[in-house]
């Protein structure tokens, strides 16, 4: 187990209590530190998880922030839900103490394990856990982070590891100071998250931190057709590897324009580019292809070999609830992609199935997000055989939608799946990709994307 010297005695302040919070305040137990642990909400609003902490010798302040606990710390660390820009921790900035995010805390007791890093506005998930796949086929292999399980968590249990893979969000990378990925890997960056930061240049600069601390010998992995996601690898000291799609080039990883559906692996200085094929479902459409080169490049960088990469992209899963096969009944497939909870997220699901026939009764709605529906048409034509709308925002869904497929309001998801079924043929594809926000109906997208699984498993 690695220990770390730096935390014995110091007084750290753990502001934030959701999952990583509680690890990390245990782990700063652990290490003998003086611990303070600190949420805006009372006990009573945080849940079960507490009792994780109640053995611990710890002091608690919940339901508000005493500011002391912040400018006479020695070390504050910041839960990812907990915004940087909080006074409380802007003042303690001002006083010269350190703020780390949760996974900096955790990156000091990584020893030698090497870290792969993934960021990016979309993509994350996906890449970070088929990254995790190719190098769980060739070592012992722990993937976690904004994804699954917290860094700190790992660090407590112990779990011996060859190699951490990690997803970080842009709120874990603006608490970084020497987290230092040995793969750095960025996918896209997007407008995204604009109600915690300025604007889109501040929201790039957390990101672009994950570069900055990487040294030379390191690898930084970007997406070629972003130009900001280029400038902020390029910007590394490691060597840059890039991927995308279009014609050879060297040292990158390629998927060919024509949509077939195979990937290319090239390296400095070597031969000929090795080839991957992708015939699993769980990756269709060209973000999984984005997303599976980025982790192919990874694996590869580190010397996962060519035939466990293959064998690692063959046996996939995908995660839940992002363009997951639920079901395949009478020759129809029914589609989960209920993480889709806004207009681009359902048109890169709906351009993964491929023009021909209208083949896909599609299911939208939900609590919208005044975004307008009108740039999915262009992705109905030769797609969409019918339109299926549910919850609050089914108006103006069909106000814009109507005339591009033939359209249904159903309401209830229930009633949508009653409906899909009695319109589809063999060969057909019904999608659960409501472009919405599910509050208006369910608890969550997870909560929606359950519910769709058991009523078409409820289906005579
Ligand atoms: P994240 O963890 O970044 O939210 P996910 O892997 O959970 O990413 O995917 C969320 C959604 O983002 C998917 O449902 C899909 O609509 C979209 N998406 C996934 N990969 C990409 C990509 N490479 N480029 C653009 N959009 C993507």
């Amino acid at each position: 187990m690695t220990r770390s010297p730096e935390l014995r005695g110091k007084k750290i302040t753990v502001v934030g209590l959701g999952r990583s919070g509680i690890a990390a305040a245990r782990l700063c137990v652990r290490e003998g530190a003086s611990v303070t642990v600190t949420d805006s909400r009372p006990a009573a609003a945080l849940g079960p998880a507490l009792g994780a902490l109640e053995v611990l010798p710890l002091r608690r302040m919940l339901g508000g922030h005493d500011q002391r606990d912040f400018t006479a710390a020695d070390l504050v660390v910041v839960s990812p839900g907990v915004p940087m820009s909080m006074a409380e921790l802007k003042a303690a900035q001002a006083a010269g103490v350190p703020t780390w995010s949760e996974v900096e805390l955790a990156s000091r007791f990584l020893g030698a394990t090497p870290l792969v890093a993934i960021t990016g506005t979309n993509g994350k998930s996906t890449t970070t856990a088929l990254a995790g796949a190719l190098f769980s086929e060739d070592r012992r292999t722990f993937v976690g982070g904004n994804l699954g399980t917290p860094l700190c968590e790992h660090v407590l249990s112990g779990q011996p590891a060859d190699v951490v893979v990690a997803e970080l969000s842009s709120f874990q990378l603006e608490g970084i100071e020497r987290l230092r990925a040995r793969v750095a890997a960025i996918l896209n960056v997007t407008p995204d998250h604009l109600d915690r930061y300025p604007g889109l240049d501040a929201y790039a600069a957390a990101k672009a931190r994950l570069f900055e601390t990487q040294q030379p010998g390191d690898f930084a992995v970007a997406n070629l057709r972003d130009d900001r996601a280029m400038a902020m690898a390029a910007a590394s000291r490691g060597a840059l590897y890039t991927f995308g799609f279009g014609p050879p080039a060297r040292a990158a990883a390629r998927a060919p324009e024509d949509g077939r559906s195979e990937l290319w692996f090239y390296r400095y200085a070597a031969g000929s580019p090795e080839r991957y094929r992708i015939a699993n479902r769980s990756l269709r459409g060209r973000h999984n292809l984005e997303n599976a080169m980025a982790a192919l490049v990874c694996a590869r960088l580190l010397g996962v070999p060519g035939a466990a990469v293959q064998r690692g992209l063959d046996h996939f899963t995908g995660l839940p609830h992002r363009l997951e096969l639920v079901s395949e009944r009478g020759g129809v497939e029914w589609i989960n992609d209920s993480k889709a909870t806004n207009v681009d997220s359902t048109g890169v699901g709906l351009a993964a199935f491929p023009p021909g026939p209208p083949r896909v009764v599609l299911i939208l709605g939900g609590r919208g997000k005044k975004a307008p529906y009108a740039p999915l048409r262009a992705l109905f034509k030769d797609r969409v055989k019918a339109l299926l709308t549910i919850g609050e925002d089914a108006p103006a869904i069909e106000k814009a939608l109507s005339d591009a497929a033939a359209t249904e309001g159903c309401g209830t998801l229930a009633q949508a799946v009653t409906r899909a079924a009695a319109l589809t043929a063999p060969g057909d594809v019904v999608l659960l990709s409501p472009a919405c926000a599910s509050y208006d109906q369910f608890k969550s997208f997870e909560e929606r994307g359950e519910r769709f699984r058991q009523l078409v498993g409820a289906l005579p």
